[in-house]
């Protein structure tokens, strides 16, 4: 059994659960341990042990340790790679790419160590100094989806631990081997015991008990909508600091004047790559009439394509849904749509292959009407509507029609209109001839609307969660 890791030990005590492989439910990737209310306890009680010291720890140590794990990330690319795909199902391609990200993101973050900052000013009184420092927030509970494995651990750990906090992560249920992967890396960084704790287990209890527990001063969340609304009332009884990443509703508009084979494939990428289980995947796609008919027509071509199989095999564009759980799901919102009168232009149904899996083929609804549920609420899976619309104006009014804000696209040639959308898109990130996915790891990372609350993840701007700032005062004479 993989064990958790606690005050710098591995703590194999509470109860085991098997991950199994979602390409093949044949396939028992490994057993791991989840961590009861005890152990998570334990886990906050050391991280908050440990806070004390390394909120002053050198920021040598701190860009030292940060670049061992970024490096061993990156060294160890392949193996954790084939874990990530194993256990969550994006191909092996994908999974590469968002290890080799998570590897520079801790290395980004050991070049920030060295370049913490503060302001020092005059004081409106004469003969006295301000000075304005950023310190640690304490000891932290991370908590993250499935979704992305290893990239959005990395962009919370990696800052957490450069600004001087100790960390508490709950990786999600279903990707226990990934989360452990990178913990055995982190415990043998160098990093002092108790400053990183890796708690497996359910999140009704493990992630209950983090957020009941007064000890950790900031929760960092990344989820569905449902549970970020538990973590931000709990943060408030305890008035502590807490940011919220949760889902998304994302547009693509498609312009008549867009370059056809480029908004096809920026289409294909955004709504269907990772199996569309992605917060800023393109699920609804906004598309003006001269180009309706021809767009339709070439992403359909394009989705033929989109071999769906097993994660592990080079053939595969797309792999499985995650569980049966949200197969069960992305099949009631097809379902749905075609109840409520969309149609229905490609997939729709489950794929066989070889091996026993949750394989969705890609799924394209056209005719569909903007309160229809399906482009209302997140599928989060394969699935993808196309919205009809008269003109530009018609066509931002239909992009901001929805709750969330995470991400927004357009293509199209125009300056003008890119410009407006950039300025008008009610979204946290606007994508101009790229898909609503795929983002830089240096740059902040976030939405607008019900899709995030609080500062914004990765790059400088991680400083402002990770952070609570000082004013100090002093008289010279
Ligand atoms: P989820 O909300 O079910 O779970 C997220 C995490 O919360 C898991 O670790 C889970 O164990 C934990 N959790 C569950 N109940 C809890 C409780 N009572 N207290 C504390 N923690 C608890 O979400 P998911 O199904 O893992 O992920 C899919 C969702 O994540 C989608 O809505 C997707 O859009 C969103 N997401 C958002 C972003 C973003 O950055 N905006 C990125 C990736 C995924």
């Amino acid at each position: 059994m993989k064990p958790n890791l606690i005050g710098g030990a591995w703590v194999e005590g509470g109860e085991a659960a098997e991950n199994i492989n979602p390409s093949d439910t044949d396939d028992v990737i490994g057993i791991y341990a989840q961590a009861g209310r005890a152990e998570t306890e334990q886990a906050i009680a050391a991280a908050e042990a440990a806070f004390t010291d390394w909120s002053v720890s050198p920021v040598q140590q701190r860009h030292d340790i940060l670049r061992h794990i970024g490096d061993a990330i990156l060294a160890r690319c392949d193996e954790i790679a084939e874990m990530l795909a194993r256990e969550e199902g994006k191909i092996l391609s994908e999974a590469r790419a968002e290890t080799e990200r998570a590897g520079r993101i801790f290395l980004f973050f050991a070049g920030e160590a060295l370049r913490l900052t503060g302001e020092v000013m005059p004081s409106v009184r004469p003969g006295v100094g301000v000075e304005i420092t950023r310190e640690p927030v304490g000891p932290v509970g991370l908590i993250t989806p499935w979704n992305f494995p290893i990239a959005i651990p990395a962009w919370k750990i990696a800052p957490a631990l450069c600004h001087g906090n100790t960390v508490v992560f709950k990786p999600a249920e279903l990707v226990p081997g990934t989360a452990w992967l990178l913990a055995e890396i982190i415990a043998g960084s160098g990093l002092p015991a108790g400053v990183f704790n890796l708690v497996m287990g359910v999140g009704r209890v493990v992630g209950q008990t983090m957020l009941d527990t007064r000890a950790l001063r900031a929760i960092s969340f990344t989820g569905s909508q449902a549970t970020g609304q538990l973590v931000a009332e709990a943060c408030l009884r305890h008035q502590r600091k807490f940011q919220l990443e949760m889902g998304g509703k994302n547009p693509l508009v498609v312009l008549d004047d867009a370059d056809l084979e480029l908004a096809t494939d920026v289409a294909l990428d955004g709504a269907f790559f990772s199996t569309g289980q992605r917060c800023t995947a393109s699920s609804r796609l906004i598309v003006t009439d001269d180009i309706h008919a021809r767009f339709v027509e070439q992403l359909t071509e394009k989705l033929r394509t989109l071999t769906v199989g097993h994660a592990l095999d080079p053939a595969s564009k797309m792999g499985p849904v995650v569980d049966q759980v949200q197969l069960e799901q992305d099949l009631d919102f097809i379902a749905g749509a075609r109840r409520d009168g969309a149609n229905l232009r490609a997939g729709g149904a489950l794929v066989q292959c070889r091996t026993r899996g949750f394989f969705l083929a890609p799924t394209l609804f056209t005719d569909t009407d903007p309160a229809m549920r399906i482009n209302r609420e997140e599928v989060f899976g394969p699935v993808a509507t196309v919205i009809r619309a008269r003109d530009y104006d018609h066509a931002l009014m239909l992009a901001n029609d929805t709750p969330f804000g995470l991400t927004a696209g357009i293509c199209t040639r125009s300056l003008k209109f890119s410009q407006h959308f950039k300025r008008y898109a009610q979204a946290g990130m606007v994508m101009v001839n790229l898909p609503t996915a795929g983002v830089d790891y240096h740059v902040p990372f976030g939405g607008a609307k019900g899709s995030s609350f609080g500062p914004r993840e990765q790059g400088r701007h991680a400083a402002e969660f990770f952070t609570t700032v000082k004013t100090a005062y002093t008289r010279s004479y």
